[in-house]
């Protein structure tokens, strides 16, 4: 679903630079993401989603090279492909919180929106806890109302592939637990593919896998 090869990116202001020679994950594989803050977790997450662009190396998604792609077809294939439950959620503040969720649907021509859809956010939004919550403004929500919020609009798409930001940071250890059970039932139910930055260490075992992030860092220092 993943592979990385020879990546090497910079922001354009800033020392930091990310390097990782080799790293792929497995169409249906779950897998975590650890490491210290500042490592380039974020970064990654972003050039996955082709956000941003490698300077030089291969990044190929589902099969296609999306550094290849232009603009326009790298944000339809990522809206289409890739649900990103982002660090800091970046709701539309002018938007209520059914429209957010709903905001994937109304950017590409790619997706239709139609009424299964709106029932399916609906429901989504009942289970994250959320379904009273659908006509408020986005602004009104407390941190871990707008991260559940930030999932569902996320798993709206039922994306083959999923990235999460850290996306159980912001919720009490009850809702974290239930949160996590219907991020992993969707990524099953999908047969979708799940990476997860975390640093919620209790959370590993639930992971197929787990990469530790100093490891692509031990030959660039
Ligand atoms: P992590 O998610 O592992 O905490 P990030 O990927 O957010 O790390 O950041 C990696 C490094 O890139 C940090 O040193 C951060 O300050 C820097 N960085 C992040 N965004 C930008 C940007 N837009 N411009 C310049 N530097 C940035
Ligand atoms: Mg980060």
């Amino acid at each position: 679903m993943i592979e990385v090869r020879d990546l090497h990116f910079h922001y354009p202001q800033g020392e930091f630079r990310l390097e990782i020679p080799e790293f792929s994950v497995a169409v249906g594989e779950r897998v975590a993401v650890i490491g210290p803050s500042g490592s380039g977790k974020t970064t990654l997450l972003n050039l996955i989603a082709g956000i941003f662009t490698p300077i030089t190396g291969s990044l190929m998604v589902n099969g296609v090279g999306v550094h290849e792609f232009g603009d326009r077809e790298r944000r339809d294939f990522r809206i289409t492909t890739i649900g990103f439950v982002f660090q800091d959620f970046e709701l539309l503040d002018y938007l209520n919180v059914l429209d957010n969720i709903l905001h994937p649907y109304r950017i590409t021509g790619a997706l239709t929106l139609d009424k299964t859809v709106r029932e399916r956010a609906e429901r989504l939004a009942g289970e994250m806890g959320i379904g009273g919550m659908l006509r408020r403004r986005s602004t009104d929500l407390s941190q871990g109302e707008k991260q559940r919020a930030a999932i569902c609009r996320a798993l709206l798409t039922q994306p083959k592939l999923l990235l999460a930001d850290e996306a159980t940071g912001n919720l009490d250890p009850s809702n974290k637990t239930r949160i996590l059970d219907l991020l992993f039932r969707s990524v099953a139910e999908h047969e979708a593919t799940f990476l997860a930055v975390t640093h919620d260490y209790e959370l590993l075992p639930r992971f197929d896998r787990v990469v530790d992030f100093r490891g692509f860092r031990a030959d660039t220092a």
